[in-house]
């Protein structure tokens, strides 16, 4: 008898991960395979999409289990998932993450927020959500968002062996690095019990959200003639928000010093000066703020500034939007 829960028209029970660069998409896509092949004797497969970037970029990361008498011979991306994993909240502005879920899949989220609003934003109508705070787990332990994920992962696909996951993790852990062991393995538990789940009630004969494929914009057809760029890789037009990975410096003004320590190691000018005078009235430069919409969270900031008056925050939907000083060369260009 089969222990995988739902399978397709091929016999396939099919898991994506959508994440960013960074956070560990492919090594938990490439665990969880592994846990079923070398654990359970499933036949499985895994591989991911990514781009040339290491960090910030989308990932996608593909699973397939099937019984061990149904070979796989599919390696293409996987378009209608049972489950869908998002690391990262920031992708659902620029991907679609639960394109073609089946009628009946879970969607797990690392997120802070509630049931309905993440429901929202993913015009998720039916199905199960499964939310986790994959990151702060991570925080609070000292260790990554996918071994947060892959607990919860463990516990949505309950036919998995969380104990050979645990053996895993020990193995991974314990002759280079043996003072990971402990807090990863507590990561993975806390992953597992504390990921949360809501279903919503599936009207008969749903077949699930569309699938979707991603065409690129510009095409043989819709090309500008003479092939004109008519978006150069330019910052001011991207969003950046999703190279972050959870958190932001934030500005305490009545702290600073004005010292443009902070200017100084940022890679991306995020930095925003105003010119006035000094008490003895001399011309000075004052900080007025940081343009969230370049900030990539790397923190060099915060580490460089002598009085703390940039402390590292975790990042809360809308934040950066919110607190923004644009840069004065987009205010003349509006
Ligand atoms: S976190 Fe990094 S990118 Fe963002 S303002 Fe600080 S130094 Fe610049
Ligand atoms: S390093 Fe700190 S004190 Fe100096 S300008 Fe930046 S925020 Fe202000």
């Amino acid at each position: 008898m089969s222990i995988l829960p739902k399978k397709n028209e091929l016999g396939f029970y099919e898991i994506r991960l959508e994440s960013i660069g960074g956070l560990g998409a492919n090594l938990a896509g490439k665990m969880l395979a592994e846990a079923g092949v070398l654990g359970l004797g499933l036949n499985g497969m895994n591989f991911s999409s990514y781009g040339s970037e290491k960090k910030g970029s989308p990932v996608k990361a593909f699973i397939r289990f099937s019984d061990p008498d149904v070979q796989i011979r599919a390696a293409s991306p996987i378009e209608r998932p049972h489950v869908v994993g998002v690391f990262h909240e920031a992708l659902y502005k620029t991907v679609d993450v639960v394109s073609g879920l089946d009628a009946h899949g879970i969607v797990l989220v690392n997120t802070t927020r509630d049931f309905d609003e993440v429901r929202e934003e993913l015009h998720l109508e039916y199905g199960t959500l499964a939310l986790v705070d994959a990151l702060g787990i991570a925080v609070e332990e000292k260790t990554k968002v996918n071994t947060a994920m892959l607990g919860a992962l463990f516990r949505i696909c309950d036919f998995l062996d969380p104990e050979a996951m645990r053996a895993v993790i020990r193995k991974t852990f314990e002759k280079k690095y043996p003072h990971l062991v402990e807090p990863n393995l507590r990561t993975f538990d806390r992953g597992y019990n504390e990921v949360a789940f809501k279903s919503y009630e599936v009207p008969e004969g749903s077949a699930g959200k569309e699938f979707v494929r991603p065409e690129p914009l510009l095409g043989y057809e819709t090309q500008p003639i003479g092939g004109v760029i008519v978006n150069p890789g330019n910052s001011i037009l991207k969003d950046l928000s999703a190279s972050r990975q959870g958190f932001l410096p934030e500005y305490h003004d009545s702290k600073c010093i004005h010292c443009a320590a902070c200017d100084t190691v940022c890679p991306d000018f995020c930095f925003v000066w105003e010119e006035g005078t000094d008490k003895k009235g001399r011309p000075q430069m004052f900080l007025s703020g940081i343009d969230y919409q370049y900030c990539k969270g790397c923190l060099k900031c915060v580490q460089a500034c002598p009085v703390e008056a940039l402390t590292e925050m975790r990042e809360e939907i809308g934040y950066a939007e919110e607190h923004r000083v644009p840069q004065k060369f987009i205010l003349a260009a509006n």
